[in-house]
């Protein structure tokens, strides 16, 4: 049994645990990693709200713990493109948008 960080409030959680204990969070779901194929920088928000940029031919990783909707905005043009995730989703996501490019998510 390992301990992780609730996502939500910070408390020490087992891994096994469905929720926090402590904020209700549901805890255990894995991780998405998403990757910039796109020749331009693109925003990610999770269900609306801004979670950072990645720059061309980068990637970022956010946890899985609960269920959630994806959006990447291209920086530049507007173009958008969301995936619903949820929570112990597995396997390989092609999303393309119509950034050149696409972008590759890894559930
Ligand atoms: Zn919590």
């Amino acid at each position: 049994m390992a301990l992780i960080s609730c996502s939500e409030c910070g408390t020490e959680v087992s891994d096994k645990a469905d929720a926090c204990p402590k904020c209700g969070n549901p805890i255990g779901g894995g991780e998405i990693t998403i990757t910039n194929l796109a020749l331009i920088d693109l925003e990610v928000y999770r269900n609306g709200v801004f979670r950072g940029k990645i720059y061309k031919g980068e990637s970022v990783t956010l946890a899985t713990d609960s269920d959630f909707e994806l959006t990447v905005k291209e920086t530049a043009n507007g173009g958008s493109s969301s995936i619903a995730i949820s929570k112990g989703d597995g396997g390989v996501i092609q999303a393309k948008a119509r950034m050149l490019g696409g972008v590759k998510f890894v559930v």
